[in-house]
């Protein structure tokens, strides 16, 4: 892959080589989406959409391609399903207020599994408690797997929409969001899905997989901070409520009331990211020119590989092991008493080395106290990453372990 192109991963940290394992909590830019930044800010800066004059036009237009290379990216009909939004979180608390005002009432079920991130939890407690509604999780199994009976039995004519990872950020494993979105649609609940850790890894098409919302993060995908989208079918789009007020969103505004504008700007009140979305757009050719199919397979043969790795160190235990992951694996060493050798020490002790993993409860507590452990150490993985990385890691983690072990 063109690591060369990621001009943060030539420097030492402490004078190590930086090995970058943080991926899932953001990606390296390459150059050109750098670039790109700073020729907006260069050549065309202006504001959008209200402008007659030039530079205004260019924006505009920089902003409505950008958003047709995400549509294309993320397989989308049609580009006005796709709405910007500031990341991953703003777009699920976007569905959660506009679904929630549109169509959920007392007593009423929302669904989410028993591996959300918190962007995907707490938006929906503070719907159920506004409008007196229930959350109702999938269960893992003994594998970390979804429970797909217990879905089956939690569906029912209560239930509103569900709302589930398609990658967990934590454990790297895949959903089987297909089978999840096709049980729903046999009884019409609509179906969101959760892709800030698989559109950055996997290709992703929303009209094959056929789920009616999907939100993603650009900066996991080698784009900006500040940028994000929520997809949406345009039949649901179009029945939601907007989420905030403000210019753009509206087509006439009188004392007597507003009226609203049309699909997607009327969820995009206010100034939008037009350079972070110019940006993604940038980014997005990008990720095509490398190939989707080979950025997938060129991580998964790191996660396996990591994962083959890491099984000869005594004491670690990596979780959901020995099933295919995407771009992310979750470990915790245990002593020879078998004590738990905390995550933050082996952090601490990486980053000496260069080696920049997260440690913690990675936003998503309920599944670490199902997990029973404060937290993980998370190493993830980008397209720049290589073998020769994983191998300074687990030599740093040895390092670590014998200074902790000790
Ligand atoms: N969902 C998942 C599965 C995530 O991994 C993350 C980011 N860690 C989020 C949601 C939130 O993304 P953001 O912080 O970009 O809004």
């Amino acid at each position: 892959m063109r690591r060369e192109d990621f001009p943060i991963l030539k420097q030492q940290v402490h004078g190590k080589p930086l090995v970058y394992f943080d991926n899932a909590a953001t990606s390296q830019k390459p150059q050109c989406v750098i670039d790109a930044i700073s020729e907006a800010y260069t050549t065309w800066n202006a504001n959008i959409h209200r402008g007659t004059h030039h530079l205004s036009q260019v924006a505009t237009a920089k902003h409505e391609e950008a958003r047709q290379i995400l549509a294309d990216l993320i397989g989308a009909k049609q580009s006005k399903e796709v709405l910007f939004t500031r990341g991953t979180t703003e777009g699920l608390n976007m569905l959660a207020f506009s679904f929630g005002e549109a169509f959920v009432g007392e007593g009423d079920e929302i669904i989410v599994s028993g591996l959300e991130h918190h962007s995907n939890i707490v938006p929906w407690q503070m719907l159920c408690e506004r409008k007196h509604a229930m959350l109702r999780v999938i269960p893992l199994r003994e594998d970390l797997s979804l429970d797909m009976n217990a879905y089956k039995q939690l569906l029912s004519p209560r239930t509103k929409l569900v709302s589930v990872a398609h990658v967990s950020n934590v454990l790297g494993i895949q959903n089987p969001v297909e089978q999840i979105i096709r049980l729903a649609h046999e009884q019409g609940i609509p179906v969101c899905i959760d892709g800030a850790q698989s559109a950055p890894h996997i290709p992703v098409d929303v009209q094959a997989m056929d789920c009616d919302f999907f939100v993603c993060s650009g900066h996991k995908m080698y784009a900006p901070t500040g940028i994000g989208l929520l997809y949406g079918k345009e039949n649901w789009l179009s029945q939601l409520p907007p989420y905030q007020g403000g210019g753009e969103m509206i087509q006439h505004v009188r004392w007597e009331g507003t009226t609203y504008n049309e699909l997607p700007y009327r969820f995009e009140a206010g100034t939008p990211d037009y350079v972070g979305s110019y940006a993604w757009g940038v980014a997005a050719k990008y990720m095509q020119e490398c190939g989707m199919a080979a950025l997938a397979a060129h991580e998964q043969d790191l996660t396996a590989y990591a994962e083959q790795q890491l099984g000869q160190i005594a004491g670690v235990k990596i979780y959901a092991a020995g099933q295919k992951k995407v771009g992310a694996l979750s470990l915790n060493v245990y002593d020879a008493a078998g004590k738990l050798v905390h995550p933050f020490d082996i952090g601490a002790l990486l980053d000496q080395q260069g080696i920049a993993v997260r440690i913690g409860h990675h936003c998503a507590e309920p599944l670490m106290g199902t997990l029973g452990v404060v937290g993980t150490v998370r190493i993830s993985f980008g397209m720049y990453n290589t073998r020769e990385e994983i191998d300074a890691f687990i030599a740093a983690l040895q390092r670590a372990l014998s200074i902790l072990l000790s």
